[in-house]
């Protein structure tokens, strides 16, 4: 379990020293702003949805590693997925870090599990999330975890 514990904050170091899909695409048509003040995690989730389908995720912003990470990851995963899969994922996702339910889609994203003995740092892992939930219902008000 140890080993496991070290390779899921050796994959949360990475992704934070050096975040995938991070600054502003040329062409997105749904983002949306996230806060997390307990932290103060500022993100900004930019989507590119083509019939449906996600075909680029980027983000911006500044945050904690965790926060960072979280975003990095996710938008890793989201390239490829339905709306409907993104919906589903943020789902389990949230149950992971909640503990409960089974996961099976998560994959990579488990590295995030860790969280869940953390109160506090939950937002931080799914502030990026609830970011993505806005820009899915693209509502271009910014979310708060709040
Ligand atoms: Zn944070």
């Amino acid at each position: 379990m140890s080993d496991l514990r070290e390779l899921y904050q050796e994959v949360i170091f990475d992704h934070n020293r050096n975040p995938r899909n991070f600054g502003r695409p040329s062409q997105t048509n749904r983002e949306a702003e996230g806060y997390n003040p307990l932290c103060g995690d500022k993100v900004r989730v930019y989507l590119k949805i083509d019939n449906g389908v996600i075909v680029d995720a980027a983000f911006e912003g500044s945050g904690c590693a965790i926060s960072t990470a979280s975003a990095s990851l996710m938008t890793e995963a989201l390239k490829g997925k339905t709306e409907a899969e993104a919906a589903r994922l943020f789902d389990e996702f949230h149950g992971m870090v909640a503990g409960s339910g089974v996961h099976p889609e998560l994959g990579k994203l488990e590295v995030l599990s860790g969280v869940r003995e953390f109160p506090a740092r939950i937002k931080c892992a799914t502030l990026a999330w609830h970011t993505l939930n806005a820009a899915l219902k693209s509502t271009g008000e910014p979310v708060s975890t709040e």
